[in-house]
């Protein structure tokens, strides 16, 4: 073990995880910490229930247009390489 290694602490149940390890994203000029994608979803939920509906209803259909974009990149993809086989 590294005695370097960086310590994070998940802002959802306290948790300690070390560099490597966890999720960190950097949210309204901070850095959040999860341990785990469950705690990340949870910190998310809540962040959807405080935004402003409409602020909400915008960025909901932003994120849903763009993975539905990717999605639909992935398919045609996926048929393209069916169709060379
Ligand atoms: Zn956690």
């Amino acid at each position: 073990m590294k005695i370097m290694d960086k310590v994070y602490e998940c802002i959802v149940c306290g948790r300690i995880f070390h560099e490597g390890q966890g999720i960190r994203l950097s949210l309204a000029g901070k850095e959040v910490n999860f341990h785990s994608k469950s705690c990340a979803i949870k910190f998310l939920k809540s962040l959807i229930l405080y935004l402003d509906q409409k602020d909400l209803e915008n960025a909901a259909k932003l994120t849903i247009k763009e993975f539905e974009e990717k999605a639909k990149e992935i398919r045609e993809r996926t048929k393209k390489k069916l169709e060379k086989l």
